[in-house]
């Protein structure tokens, strides 16, 4: 793979980031005739599947819908093999992408963006790269990830431990061999949910270290029918329409009744039959679900049910029943997760009162416990949504650094652009539907956007585009009302920043999918409202 070196001239778009998000918008933005490149910090394409090769590690949307849509050669030629594809077909679809639209000569691999300013003299995006180089670019485009900057609490002693830790978002290669091993997991969100089992199945002794119950739902993951692949495939326009129409751009076969309107008998079997069906579409059981406490209150209970009649140690059955509002933190899918507890050597530690004291020399002192191990696991998530763009120094006009700017939480229009940074988006931006949704439906509809804007201000001859402030502050307010209005604010969710200490307290994905779309379309049709344009 060949990797591009810098050029004098400035590109039309730098675009920062090889996941789904930067290879679909390279894709359209050289098949539009502009002249775009991405760098990407990882030694390998795919983002998330790249970095995130923990055990277990699979999709929580079904794998026919969870995949590019805008081609439909891709889509026709590529066969998943699972209903729920693993991360290493992930990154076998990944490379069939890239080859399939020549995007390789397009990357360039091993090369972290550091900083990236808007020169006023100049009016172009100058970003300085790892490697020392600057690239001058018309147009940035971060594509850098809502879950791609890990949240690794520093805990006292961390330094001293003598075995092996991990981090479940920067996972090596290799893979990591727990055979006769003890070990400690830190979290359990999806991706403890997800590598548990597995872990499980090596190691000689695990310790699953608690801080808050989360609700996982079973996938009834399997090798998918090749007839049902063919059904869908015959189909699929109708599949993705019906996606789309929802609010998680996934069709869960969204019930349209409230619980009120239903029988106990009715609301049983629905809830029966999400159950059997597994993953997300639980969420669609009931149109109330993260609104009226009462119906989400029936479906905890349910879910609790679930895992008393799973989990045999009453205890232990007791510790993993959530008592949060259902959906407020991203319900899990798994393979055996609760399972995994009736196993002799598996414990479940609450660290709920007392957290992680200390690391030390053998192990972890955690919720009053000595737990000695040979090997830590950090399954504890990300700084979502924010995180990855903080870690650039992004300069816009007059040098005003975008972190400042939201230092009380982010300040967007629409997700996509922020005041005072002309020609800077950001594919899934805070402030959109993004990680509400399946994501890759999100990325699609953003990257669409962008490139429809880019070519409309060629097309015009219009150097800039820029959010207005007083728009991006009424998106700001409607995003929050949105979520005001819902059970969302209910927990201390990622979705909130409340995983990472000192973080600002605003919720940051807009609950809006599909009207959001619509209102994106409806803003560009009208000469991109909202947004300030200018010929210099
Ligand atoms: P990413 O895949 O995160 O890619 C961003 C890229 O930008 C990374 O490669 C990163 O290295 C690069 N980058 C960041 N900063 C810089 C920089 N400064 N310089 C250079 N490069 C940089 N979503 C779903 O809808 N369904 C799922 O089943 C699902 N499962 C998930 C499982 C896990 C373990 C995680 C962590 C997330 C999951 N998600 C899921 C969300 C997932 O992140 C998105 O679905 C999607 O992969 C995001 O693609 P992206 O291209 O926007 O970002
Ligand atoms: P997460 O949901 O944020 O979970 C992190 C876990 O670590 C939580 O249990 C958290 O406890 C715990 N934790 C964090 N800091 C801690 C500390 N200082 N002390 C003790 N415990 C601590 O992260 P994630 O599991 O990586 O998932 C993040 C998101 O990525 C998911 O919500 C999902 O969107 C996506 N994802 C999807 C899949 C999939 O199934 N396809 C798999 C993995 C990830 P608290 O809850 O108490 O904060």
């Amino acid at each position: 793979m060949s990797t591009p070196s810098n050029t004098a001239a400035p590109l039309d778009a730098l675009i920062v980031g090889a996941g789904f998000a930067g290879l679909y918008m390279l894709h359209r933005l050289r098949h539009s005739g502009f002249n775009a490149r991405i760098v990407e910090a990882g030694s390998g394409a795919g983002g998330t599947w790249f970095w995130n090769r923990y055990p277990g590690a699979r999709v929580d949307i079904e794998s026919m819908q969870y995949s590019y849509k805008f081609s439909d050669e891709l889509a026709q030629a590529w066969d998943w093999s699972e209903r729920y594809a693993t991360q290493p077909e992930l990154l076998t679809y990944v490379a069939h992408v890239i080859e399939r639209f020549n995007l390789a000569d397009g990357i360039q691999y091993n090369t972290r963006v550091n900083r990236a300013s808007f020169n006023d003299a100049t009016g172009l995006w100058d970003v300085a790269t790892s490697d020392g180089k600057t690239v001058t670019a018309r147009h940035c485009i971060m594509a850098t990830g809502c879950l791609s900057s890990t949240n690794e609490p520093k805990f006292p002693g961390q330094d001293s431990f003598k075995g092996d830790t991990w981090h479940t978002g920067r996972w090596p290669k290799e893979g990591v061999d727990f055979t006769g091993k003890t070990v400690a997991v830190i979290g359990t969100g999806s991706s403890a949910i997800q590598s548990i089992p597995e872990i499980a199945k090596q190691a000689k002794r695990l310790y699953v270290l608690q801080r808050t119950a989360n609700f996982s739902v079973p996938a009834h993951n399997q090798p998918l029918d090749p007839a049902y692949v063919a059904d869908i495939k015959a189909n699929y326009h109708d599949l993705r329409a019906r996606g789309l129409a929802q609010p998680l751009a996934y069709d869960i076969n969204l019930n349209p009744k409230l619980a009120t309107e239903m029988s106990p008998a009715e609301i049983r079997a629905e809830l029966d039959a999400r159950w059997a069906w597994g993953g997300l579409p639980i969420y669609g059981a009931f149109a109330d679900l993260l609104v009226d406490p009462n119906t989400n209150q029936l479906v905890a209970e349910y879910m609790r049910e679930k895992i008393r009649s799973i989990v045999k140690d009453k205890a232990t059955a007791e510790l993993l029943c959530p008592t949060a509002t259902f959906g407020c933190k991203r319900v899990c899918v798994d393979t055996g997760y609760y399972q995994t507890y009736n196993l002799p050597h598996v414990s479940l530690v609450d660290i709920s009162k007392i957290g992680v004291e200390e690391i030390i020399p053998t192990g972890v002192r955690a919720g009053g416990q000595t737990i000695e191990c040979d090997a830590i696991v950090f399954a504890t998530g990300f700084d979502a949504m924010t995180g990855s763009l903080d870690r650039i120094d992004i300069r816009g006009r007059g040098g005003e650094a975008l972190k400042d700017k939201w230092a009380a939480g982010p300040i967007t229009y629409l997700g996509l652009m922020s005041a005072g940074f002309p020609n800077l988006y950001t594919i899934t931006g805070p402030g959109s539907p993004s990680v509400l949704t399946n994501m890759i439906m999100s990325i699609e509809q953003h990257v669409d956007f962008i490139t429809d804007c880019l070519e409309y201000l060629r097309a015009h001859g219009i150097a800039h585009i820029e959010a207005q402030h007083d728009a991006e502050l009424a998106w700001g307010d409607h995003v929050q009302e949105v979520a005001n209005g819902t059970l969302l604010y209910s927990c201390n969710s990622w979705y909130l920043g409340a995983n990472v200490p000192g973080k600002p307290r605003v919720f940051m994905p807009y609950l809006g999918f599909p009207a959001y779309a619509e209102k994106c379309r409806e803003v560009a049709a009208k000469g991109y409202e909202g947004f300030a344009l200018s010929a210099v």
